[in-house]
């Protein structure tokens, strides 16, 4: 538990910092009520893998930890930022989700066990 509580933290922060990207990157302000829901919304998605595979022993890890769902995740958020159809506040949410994500993937990806390929 406390390594989903890590995860749901860096979730936080690099959802956060999307965000703030986004906004300097149009030269819009920050709106601080929509970053700190931004933050919540990556915190949840920074936790999603442990939430769907709870870490209750060291072989966790299956699917919705594995490589191949990293790398649906990096399809998935190019198909977001290709849509032109999404409002941006829906693509910028989308796009914090998905990078919270995979946050947890990267950050699983560097212990001894590592990712499964597939599960
Ligand atoms: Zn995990």
């Amino acid at each position: 538990m406390p390594l989903t509580i890590l995860h749901a933290g860096v979730g936080a922060a690099a959802a956060a910092a999307a965000y703030a990207a986004d906004r300097a990157a149009n030269n819009e302000p920050v709106d601080t009520e929509r970053l700190g829901h931004t933050a919540l919304l990556g915190a949840l998605y920074g936790a999603m893998p442990d939430i769907l595979e709870p870490p209750t022993n060291r072989y966790h890890r299956k699917f919705f930890h594995s490589a191949a769902t990293l790398a649906a995740a990096v399809l998935v958020l190019d198909r977001i930022e290709r849509r032109e159809d999404f409002r941006s506040g829906v693509k910028a949410a989308a796009r914090s989700a998905m990078l919270a994500y995979m946050t947890h993937l990267l950050l699983d990806s560097r212990t001894p066990m590592g990712l499964p390929l597939i599960f």
